[in-house]
């Protein structure tokens, strides 16, 4: 491994290409681009509005990960440079890393190998200021909100039942509950409060479902901060700030442009959480590449029963668009994990546990193609630690089982690596495709999580804790039953124990909390204690962040 040189010092030795010639690339007008410096550029979306979608979209998703993640960036990257490789025309949507995993334990997400998109550190840092944006959006309904009870408080709003919390983009554990509004009589309420991490907040979720800026003031008015004395949701128009918020909001949600280590053309732009909200970037990047490009590339975050799902589930109902095929990466790794090894032995050859691992791999293709109607393409991202007898294994069974597999290599070869797989995904995108919801969403929030349960997760039912039935008779009392499903669950499992690997059959999903994400637009159904503040690992990554005289960052990876 240490022959392999790191992410950060491959994408240093990129020779990127001034961001005018991508966007001439990407056939994008560039009266239409507002460059951030030399290698970034947002692209102004009201001069595409009346521009008609072309493009095929190809979704990257994945088998249950491990803890270290299985590549779907990466292969999103690679496949994108492969396809161009081959001469089509592609555009890839990614989504922005957060601060707080990149200062914590995963490092930044902007790919790996030869396969990332660039400038990484500029992706992986402030960019273009996007989430600070979010983040002050955020915080000015929270200042707003109280300034309001210290005012008169003409809502009645119980302190004790504010919902909204601050937000911070850093993993801050010390931040997680507090209180606040200390002082004299001059000084504001005091009560107890808390911060999420900015990607939690709903204001990112909205920022990524919004179809354009009308649309997005629309959402934020909506969203729901605290409740009256008398019981009644008090929403961020009540309280008169969705204007600021999109004036706020207005440069932000223009699409990102940067480039792939080949120079390919590639957006970056949005990253909502994948447990509480649904974990892709913004339909902003997404519509306005399918308007550019025959193929688009994008991501979703966590394994397929989870990122797929809200992917087709949410996105796809609101923005109106759907996957023309689905790639689903699997790693050697990820096989023997779902086969019973432990973290610390996936490094070691284990045939066995690889094969015990494959009927995880064979369920999200099942539900990809059964329960969605569309076809997917097995996407086995290479690693340096896999040996030639597993990778010859799964590729075997695989094709014993009929699975359409591909071996992919891009994290080491680029886009090179990745253009049997790009081949596979255009013949796959040929092929007929009969897409479909996995529920109704007029159906009752039971019957659309009951659906979900059952055919995605193969459970036998879902039981309600006391609390969390309350919250379904509030929830039907204020009319917010005809919403899509957000189920925030482990990403580990396909049930909501992160213990049971594989493809379990027995079980039941416990839904234990149903909250309203009425600005986004979807019920978020928690299987378990969901933590929106993170907390620092006991060596962060930041201790091995440096900045050399010469001002080039190290030690991001
Ligand atoms: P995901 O998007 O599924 O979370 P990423 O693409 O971000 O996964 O990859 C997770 C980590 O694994 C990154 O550090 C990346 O560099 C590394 N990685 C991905 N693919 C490979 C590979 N084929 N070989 C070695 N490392 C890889
Ligand atoms: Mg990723």
């Amino acid at each position: 491994m240490s022959d392999w040189k790191s992410d950060i010092e491959i994408a240093q030795e990129c020779e990127m290409l001034p961001i005018e010639e991508v966007a001439h690339r990407a056939g994008i007008d560039w009266a239409t681009c507002e460059p951030y410096g030399r290698y970034k550029a947002k692209v102004d979306i009201h001069s595409y509005k009346d521009v008609p979608m072309k493009g095929k979209l190809i979704l990257v998703t994945a088998i249950n990960p491990t803890p270290a993640g299985e590549g779907k960036t990466t292969t999103s990257v690679g496949l994108h440079d492969a396809l161009c490789r081959i001469g089509k025309s592609s555009m890839l949507a990614l989504r922005e890393p957060s601060l707080g995993p990149v200062f914590g334990v995963k490092g930044g997400a902007a790919g790996g190998g030869y396969a990332q998109v660039v400038p990484m550190e500029d992706i992986n840092l402030h960019f273009t200021g996007d989430f600070h944006a979010i983040g002050a959006a955020n915080n000015l309904i929270a200042a707003m909100l109280d300034n309001h009870i210290k005012q008169g408080n003409a809502l009645d709003i119980d302190p004790k039942k504010v919902i909204w919390r601050r937000c911070v983009d850093m993993n801050d554990r010390q931040l997680r509950n507090v209180v606040d509004g200390l002082g004299g009589p001059g000084d504001g309420v005091a009560r107890e409060d808390g911060f999420d991490i900015t990607v939690a907040s709903e204001v990112m979720a909205v920022f990524c479902l919004a179809t354009d800026l009308a649309d997005l003031n629309v959402r934020l008015g909506r969203m729901v901060v605290a409740y009256s004395r008398s019981g009644k949701p008090v929403t961020v128009s009540d309280i008169k700030a969705e204007g600021a918020c999109t004036a706020l909001l207005k440069d932000a949600i223009k699409p990102n442009l940067v480039q792939t280590l080949e120079n390919n053309p590639a957006f970056v732009h949005g990253g909502p959480f994948a447990n509480i909200a649904h974990g892709c970037n913004s339909v902003q990047a997404t519509t306005t590449a399918l308007k550019m490009a025959d193929y688009v590339v994008t991501e979703a975050g966590f394994g397929a029963d989870l990122g797929a799902e809200k992917f087709l589930d949410i996105k796809c109902r609101y923005a109106g668009i759907q996957p023309s095929a689905v790639v689903i990466v699997a790693t050697v790794r990820a096989l023997k994990y779902n086969g019973g090894v432990a973290k610390a032995d996936l490094g070691t050859e284990n045939l066995e546990a690889l094969e015990a691992g494959l009927p995880n791999l064979l369920q999200h293709v099942g539900n990809i193609q059964d329960v969605y109607g569309l076809p997917a393409v097995v996407a086995i991202n290479a690693f340096p630690t896999d040996t030639p007898a597993e990778l010859e294994l799964v590729q075997a069974k695989c094709k014993e089982l009929g699975v359409n597999a591909v071996l992919a290599e891009h994290w080491a070869k680029g886009g090179e690596g990745a253009v049997a797989l790009a081949e596979e995904v255009v013949s796959a995108c040929e092929q007929p495709s009969d897409f479909r919801f996995s529920y109704d969403v007029e159906d009752s929030i039971e019957a659309k999580i009951e659906a979900i349960a059952t055919k995605i997760y193969h459970a036998d039912g879902v039981d309600y804790t006391a609390n969390a039935k309350k919250q379904l008779a509030q929830l039907n009392e204020l009319g917010f039953d005809k919403l899509p499903i957000c189920v925030a669950k482990t990403q580990y499992s396909f049930t909501d124990d992160q213990t049971k690997l594989g493809a379990p059959r027995d079980f039941r999903i416990t839904v234990r909390n149903l909250k309203i994400s009425a600005g986004a637009g979807f019920i978020v159904a928690l299987t378990g204690e969901i933590m929106t503040m993170p907390g620092l690992p006991k060596r962060p990554a930041a201790e091995r962040i440096d900045v050399t005289p010469e001002g080039k960052i190290v030690g991001l990876f």
